[in-house]
C-alpha cells in the first residue's frame, strides 16, 4: 500500500498574514514517529533535472527558467556542505506547473515505506509564482529549497530567518544555515558510514 505525506509552503504566509504564531521550532525534522524523522535509506538521493509536470490547467505564466534555476540552486545548496549527496537519478522528482490556486505556493511529497522515503516530489506552483510583481526570483529560490529540504526529512524552522526552511517568510531565497545542516546530519547519523562515504 502506497502511503503519501505531504508539507507545504502555504500562501497565507506569502504574504505575511499568519507571522507571529508564537511556534517555536528549537529543532525541525519532520516526525515519523517518536524521535525519528523521514529519512532515505542512505545519504545519496537520486534527483531529476526540473521539469513541468503538466499535469493539466493553464500553460505556465512565468519564464520556465526560473523555475529551473531554482531548483537547480536548491539542489546544489542541499549537497554542498551537508551530508546529503545528491546525484542525477529518479528518486527525487522536480516540478513546476500551474496547480491552481490551491492555497500552497509550493508542496513536497514523500512516499514512505514506514519512516524511509522510498521516492519524493518537490512542487512549485505557478499559478500563483506567475505574479512576477509579487514574487520575486528570490521568492521562487526560497519555495524550491524548502520543499526540497523537506524531501530529506527535515520539517519548518520558524525561529530563524536566514534558511529557506522557514515558511513565515520567503526572503532567505536559496539559503540554508549551520541548524539546517546539524538537523541533516543529526537525522542521518550512522546511515553515513553504510555509504562509504562522509
Ligand atoms: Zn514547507
Amino acid at each position: 500500500m502506497n502511503r503519501r505525506v505531504i508539507l507545504y509552503l502555504c500562501t497565507i504566509f506569502a504574504v505575511g498574514l499568519a507571522v507571529g504564531t508564537g511556534i517555536v521550532l528549537a529543532n525541525h525534522p519532520w516526525i515519523c514517529s517518536g524521535n525519528t524523522a523521514y529519512h532515505w535509506s542512505g545519504t545519496t538521493v537520486g534527483y531529476a533535472s526540473p521539469v513541468e509536470e503538466r499535469a493539466g490547467g493553464r500553460a505556465i505564466g512565468r519564464n520556465r527558467q526560473d523555475y529551473v534555476n531554482a531548483f537547480n540552486g536548491s539542489v546544489s545548496v542541499w549537497h554542498t556542505g551537508t551530508v546529503m549527496n545528491l546525484v542525477s537519478g529518479t528518486q527525487l522528482r522536480l516540478y513546476y506547473d500551474t496547480y491552481g490556486r490551491n492555497g500552497w505556493l509550493g508542496l513536497a511529497t514523500i512516499y514512505p515505506s514506514g519512516c524511509i522515503i522510498t521516492r519524493a516530489t518537490s512542487k512549485a506552483n505557478d499559478s500563483y509564482l506567475r505574479d512576477t510583481s509579487r514574487y520575486s526570483q528570490t521568492n521562487v529560490d526560497h519555495v524550491a529549497c524548502q520543499e526540497v529540504g523537506h524531501t530529506f526529512g527535515l520539517d519548518h524552522n520558524r525561529t530563524e530567518t536566514n534558511t529557506c526552511m522557514n515558511d513565515t517568510i520567503l526572503t532567505a531565497g536559496n539559503k540554508i544555515n549551520q541548524h539546517d545542516k546539524d538537523q541533516l546530519a543529526s537525522i542521518y547519523a550512522g546511515l553515513r558510514s553504510a555509504q562509504g562515504g562522509n
